[in-house]
């Protein structure tokens, strides 16, 4: 069965798909936590960190991130989170990681 964020890279179901290239996709988040919230995920289906492979699409999330958050006017700063397993509050088992932005963002995260 394909992920639910396979499925809306196969555009199976619909999101605001705000960036893609060979490796990621980005969308918005359909339940913001910033004015700027957007998931980028590998299209390769990896469960998450826990289950990454020495190499493959998740190796362009960090630049996919750069891009988008210059697209997105981010000049103030934005955070980066990858949720791994439901003791962190991962719930969905395709790897992505969150782009937030557009507001202060308090450290230590919750
Ligand atoms: P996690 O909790 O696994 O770190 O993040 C999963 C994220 O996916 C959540 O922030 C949630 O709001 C988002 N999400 C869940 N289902 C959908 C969906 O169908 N479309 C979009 N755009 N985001 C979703």
């Amino acid at each position: 069965m394909p992920t639910l964020f396979s499925r809306i890279i196969a555009r199976e179901i619909p999101a605001d798909i705000v960036y893609e290239d060979e490796h990621v996709v980005a969308f918005r988040d359909i339940d913001p936590k910033a004015p700027v919230h957007i998931l980028i995920v590998p299209r390769q289906e990896i469960a998450g960190v826990a289950e990454l492979p020495d190499s493959g699409d998740h190796q362009h999330l960090l630049n996919a991130a750069r891009r988008i958050a210059e697209q997105e006017g981010l000049v103030d700063g934005y955070r980066l989170v990858i949720n791994q397993g439901p003791g962190a509050g991962q719930t969905v088992d395709h790897l992505h990681m969150h782009l937030l932005g557009g507001r202060p963002l308090g450290w230590p995260p919750g």
